[in-house]
């Protein structure tokens, strides 16, 4: 046993003697004994403002990790203790105290490491809490795994929930020190005391009167001081205090010497030899007094509690930044809510006693599923940290978006300790997001995808149908005659039909298909996921867009009135990421213009076929303005004649010599031509090329009682002036009119009938006749063709080609024939081509003929020399 050990034991034995035993009843004995019990109260209180600090303000965000060093690394200990006593919560410095790893400790009843003796006390202390929410303190001593016993301090405080079991919040401070420093301080061991060097506490004695101090060696030491340096005047200590903390010291120095206060007490800093700065608190007591009470000497210890104040300094920083505006929480390894801030309580509604001891998914929204959860906690385990937003749901029910960030805290020995959490509510950010989304991919009329949106599900759908080898569909809609609704009744109308189309079509589809409005009157439809047999895909295509028209013919209720709109749909199929967005929208629109030409309120599929016929129309065109000026056109004449093949005359047909195509059939040209209006000038070109050709047979015997057939367009005929222009053509080649044969179409006809009969009326005036072309094919009825001034039916050639093929046919050849001779007209039959129809026909009585059995249409030497022939 050395000597300061032997010191340490006097002084203790001495100590145990006062305070348990004998009392001491000296005056200054009864001040020390005063003293050392305020300084063990203040010092309690102390921690108690420490526990404080710490409950109140957590650091997060960067302070985050500090936080969880101030818990861990405390002076303090903390507990957390469930209402069975076992243990749900320690920190490191409670494990130091017990000297057991903290997985150890968690669920073991806290009981079990105090000592037998003190187990009753500690048992009434916290049913005290838990009963009767009692904020206690005690001391107790407690366990250490080495053996040895450790006497804390216990501080006890109630943490209720309204869904969680009530817990106590226990503050643990290891008060070997105190305890010490109290022996320490007793009077009568002052001079022991301050030879004591094991303390970490600096010992000083101030003789009042001489102004000399001596202290211990740790004093010394704390100030830096060679060694072995035992003295110093009073005036070297004051000068060392920092000057912002002079005035402080001397106030309590000076109320403790005038007998103001019991005991002095001071925290101040102290300027070392190194020259930093250094915290000391600082605690005494006149030990002697002269009969009048005049201070004599004074004895105390002192503290360096530079670690303290940092800590508080750091708190203080951490609790700047846990109220910020960021909602934060923190929770322990098992995602148990250990502190919520204030912003927290604003954004969720919950206040910390609701939400301490829940775990997160109180605030859950319900909108993720399990496996967002699942990902979230997988990163977070990985990676330490995930952020990222969420949908959470307020204590008022009502919803929000957040940003969330999660950072997990590790213990020294790597163990997840616990989770932090911040967040701000993003939920008007989302809606404005959510907004611009809307305007930049929605139709805001009908609220369907636009355009662009529209464009971004078609590439979806064709990756996916080229994955799938399943067809997909893209149907073009186009309502009917909407221009002249909106025209008539007016854009609101026109807007309101808009709007309930898009709701019917989007009655028409399936989940996962696509319904668009491309602006106007035009939608398109995508459809996917069809069969991967092309020609059940294109009935699958079919039966919708049947469908949609069932549904589009439906009347509208627009305000109060009925409407009764129609739509006309384009189809095209893909199967493959390859085909452009352009081409499958251009060959869904072109198939919507064959079922407008086909009468509309119907469907069309696109096919290649009906796409080259397409790209050929445009170069067509270029080259049909070109053809009238180069002089590419031709008359062909085709014979008309008895069945004794007495020639009556031709049909004159046009033909296109083109440059580099050759000869063009008029069937691919005229529509062109119609289109184009260059019907009219070619028109005008064929009727003077006949007349021109009329002329020259007039004066020949043989030949100037032939009659030439000329085809007259709808165009052309309905055009102002058509009377006048073949007038004069007539008079500009001096023919006869008889000679003269308008081949006009039923369509032609029923077109503008008042417009067709006053010209045809006009016309027959002045001798020019009229043939009935393609007859039997168009809506005949009695009632025009007697109002029409004919001179001859053509009998279609469809039914004489099908003369001893389909009997209806010939049925309805007879018909015609008899039909002619009863409005006593002539009767022509067209596309004879062999003998057994000559016959059947010369045998009804159809008196002319036309065809290839007789000759092919020719050009006009031909038909010279065929003319000679007869
Ligand atoms: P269309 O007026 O019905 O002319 C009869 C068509 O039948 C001609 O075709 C002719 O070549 C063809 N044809 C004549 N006999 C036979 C036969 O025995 N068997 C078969 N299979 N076909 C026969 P083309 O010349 O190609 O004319 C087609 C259509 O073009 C004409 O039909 C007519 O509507 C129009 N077209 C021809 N020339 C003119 C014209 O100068 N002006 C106008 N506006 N249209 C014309
Ligand atoms: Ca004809
Ligand atoms: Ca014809």
């Amino acid at each position: 046993m050395n000597k300061d050990s032997i010191a340490q034991n006097t002084l203790r034995a001495a100590a145990e003697a006062r305070f348990c035993h004998a009392p001491v009843t000296t005056p200054v004995d009864r001040a020390t004994e005063e003293l050392l019990h305020e300084l063990q109260v203040h010092q309690i209180e102390l921690e108690m403002q420490i526990e404080e600090l710490r409950r109140a303000h957590f650091d997060l965000d960067e302070s985050r990790d500090r936080y969880i060093d101030l818990y861990d690394f405390s002076p303090v200990g903390y507990l957390t203790i469930t209402q069975a006593g076992l243990i749900a919560e320690i920190n490191l410095t409670a494990t130091k105290l017990l000297g057991i790893d903290r997985h150890e400790l968690l669920y073991r009843r806290f009981s079990a490491f105090v000592i037998p003796e003190d187990g009753d006390r500690w048992y009434l202390f916290f049913v005290g809490i838990m009963k009767h929410n009692q904020h206690k303190n005690i001391e107790l001593t407690l366990k250490h795994s080495d053996g040895t016993e450790c006497p804390v301090q216990l501080n006890g405080l109630l943490v209720t929930s309204d869904n969680a079991d009530s817990t106590v919040r226990i503050t643990l401070t290891d008060i070997t020190e105190s305890r010490r420093a109290i022996a320490h301080l007793s009077e009568v061991e002052m001079n022991a005391a301050l030879s004591l060097t094991n303390a970490e506490m600096g010992s000083w004695e101030w003789n009042i009167e001489t102004g000399r101090i001596i202290f211990n060696e740790h004093w010394a030491k704390m100030r830096g001081y060679r060694l072995g340096e035992k003295e110093r005047h009073f005036s070297d200590w004051e000068n060392d205090i920092h000057p912002d903390d002079l005035q402080a010291y001397h106030a309590a120095l000076t109320a403790h010497l005038e007998n103001r206060s019991l005991f002095f007490q001071a925290e101040y800093r102290v300027r070392t030899q190194s020259g930093s700065w250094l915290w000391l608190l600082d605690r005494g007591a006149v030990i002697k007094r002269d009969t009048e009470g005049s201070p004599l000497r004074m004895a105390g210890i002192e503290m360096d509690i530079s670690k303290r104040k940092c800590n508080e300094e750091k708190l203080r920083i951490a609790a700047i930044a846990f109220e910020s505006q960021e909602a934060m929480f923190v929770t322990n390894a098992n995602a148990v809510i250990m502190e919520v801030n204030q912003a927290f309580t604003r954004l969720t509604g919950y206040r910390a006693a609701e939400a301490i001891g829940q775990k997160p998914s109180m605030l859950s929204s319900g909108r993720h599923d399990q496996a967002f959860y699942q990902t979230m906690w997988g990163i977070l385990k990985n990676k330490g940290f995930w952020q990222g937003d969420i949908w959470n749901r307020r204590k008022d029910g009502v919803f929000y978006a957040e940003w969330l960030n999660i950072s997990t805290v590790c213990s020294p020995d790597g163990c997840i300790s616990h989770y932090v959490a911040s967040f701000t509510d993003i939920t008007k950010e989302k809606e404005s997001i959510a907004k611009i989304h809307q305007l930049a991919y929605y139709d805001p009329l009908t609220l369907l995808p636009n355009r662009r949106l529209f464009q971004e599900h078609l590439t979806k759908a064709l990756i996916i149908s080229d994955r799938s080898e399943r067809y997909g569909a893209l149907l073009f809609i186009d309502l009917d005659n909407f221009k002249a609704l909106n025209d008539t009744l007016g854009h609101d109308m026109g807007d309101l039909l808009l709007t309930q189309t898009g709701a019917r079509l989007l009655d028409c589809i399936r989940k996962g298909d696509t319904v668009a409005r491309l602006g106007g009157d035009e939608f398109v439809i995508i459809l996917e996921e069809l069969s991967p047999t092309c020609t059940y895909a294109v009935n699958q295509a079919k039966d919708i867009g049947e469908k949609i028209i069932l549904a589009l013919n439906q009347n509208y209720q627009l305000d109060h009135s009925n409407y009764h709109s129609t739509p006309s749909i384009g189809i095209t199929l893909f199967n493959s990421s390859k085909e452009s967005i352009n081409d499958l929208l251009k060959q869904a629109d072109i198939a919507m213009y064959a079922a407008k030409a086909g009468g509309r309120n119907t469907l069309r599929f696109f096919d290649p076929e009906m796409q080259a016929t397409i790209m050929a129309h445009a170069s067509l065109e270029a080259d049909l303005i070109q053809a009238l000026k180069n002089n590419q056109f031709k008359l062909y004449f085709q014979l008309q004649a008895t069945h004794d093949r007495r020639i009556l005359g031709a049909e004159v047909l046009l033909r296109w010599e083109h440059p580099e195509r050759g000869l063009v059939s008029p069937l691919e040209f005229i529509p062109l031509a119609e289109e184009t209006r260059l019907i009219l000038p070619i028109g005008l070109w064929v009727l003077e090329t006949a007349c021109a050709q009329l002329k020259s047979w007039e004066g020949i015997p043989h030949t100037r009682h032939l009659q030439l057939a000329v085809n007259v367009s709808a165009h052309q005929f309905h055009e102002a002036g058509f009377v006048e222009q073949v007038c004069a053509v007539l008079e500009k080649h001096a023919i006869q009119p008889d000679r003269l044969k308008l081949e006009l179409t039923e369509s032609l006809v029923l077109d503008n009938i008042e417009d067709t009969i006053t010209k045809m009326h006009a016309l027959k005036k002045i001798g020019v006749h009229f043939s009935m072309d393609d007859f039997g094919t168009g809506y005949s009825s009695l009632a025009y063709l007697t109002q029409l001034p004919l001179d001859q039916l053509k009998i279609d050639q469809s039914f004489v080609h099908n003369i001893g093929v389909q009997p209806t046919d010939a049925v309805i050849v007879q018909t015609i024939i008899g039909m002619a001779n009863n409005l006593g007209m002539d009767v022509i039959a067209e596309g004879v081509e062999t003998e057994e129809q000559r016959a059947f026909l010369e045998r009804h009585g159809c008196p002319a003929i036309q065809g290839y059995l007789f000759s092919k249409p020719v050009p006009i030497e031909q038909f010279e020399l065929l003319l000679k022939q007869s």
